[in-house]
């Protein structure tokens, strides 16, 4: 498996440990995502030091203001590593709307023309903010010819096949656990097998049966799990799909577990 969205960048982790664990829970790799300049400078110092773990760079909108083009001519250089296998994770967040709408916007519209520089696959967070999310991406087709992922995806259907329609990739983290998650087997039963992605989004929401511990990269597994419920299919075959999927949309992560 490979959790293909982690904040292993997080101080709460012993991070020696956790790839030390990788061969006995099973996992080939890690994308280590960064959210503003330090956590994406330490996703890449993370993806320097391990074989197995891989970065993202990128500011969330939610840490977005006060982004210079400096930070942004950095993230650019960041992303030309070897080890960085997308530009993420931005976007839009209305739900908490600490950083103006305006403000969120801006900042995207300046990491999107990075992500054409970069010519790197983007990492979406997208929540609450739909049409103006829409809009952004219609308005800058020309920036992700490299591809996208929707990243803990927690949109309607509707919005989950748009983006599946444009290439994107949907992925799923903890959350598709949940007792109140209702609308996932919808969703995932309507969606190509060959766009969907697992997730951890650790240390943020831990799956079902883990509820209330640390999030761990290993438990991508539940993901999986679940998803092989919803389908009424073998957990391997989920496993080896969205594996695949993952090596299809970030080409730079080498194959096997090296
Ligand atoms: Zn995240």
């Amino acid at each position: 498996m490979i959790d293909s969205h982690a904040h292993l960048n997080d101080d709460r982790y012993d991070v020696s440990a956790v790839v030390s664990a990788m061969d006995e829970d099973e996992l080939d790799a890690v994308v280590v995502v960064g959210y503003d300049m330090p956590s994406s400078r330490k996703a890449v110092f993370l993806a320097e030091k391990y074989d197995r773990l891989y970065a993202a760079v990128g500011v969330h909108p939610s840490d977005c203001r006060g982004l210079t083009d400096g930070d942004i001519d950095e993230l650019v250089r960041l992303a030309a590593l070897d080890k960085t296998v997308a530009f993420g994770e931005i976007g839009l967040d209305y739900f908490y709307d600490d950083v103006d709408r305006s403000t969120q916007k801006d900042a995207l519209a300046r990491q999107l023309e990075a992500v054409k520089r970069a010519d790197l696959p983007a990492v979406f967070h997208l929540r609450d903010a739909y049409e103006d999310m829409y809009e952004m991406i219609r308005s800058h087709r020309d920036c992700l010819s490299s591809g996208a992922v929707m990243h803990c995806f927690s949109g309607s259907k509707e919005t989950a096949l748009l983006y599946a329609d444009m290439g994107f990739y949907i992925s799923f983290s903890g959350s598709i656990t949940f007792k109140n998650a209702t609308k996932f087997p919808d969703i995932i039963k309507a969606l190509p097998l060959d766009r969907i992605l697992i997730e951890t989004d650790c240390p943020y929401l831990t799956p079902v049966p883990h509820r209330g511990e640390l999030n761990y990269p290993a438990y991508v597994r539940f993901q999986a799990m679940k998803i092989a419920e919803i389908l009424d299919m073998p957990v391997q075959k989920i496993e080896e799909i969205t594996r695949q999927n993952t090596y299809d949309i970030f080409k730079k992560i080498k194959r096997g577990r090296i």
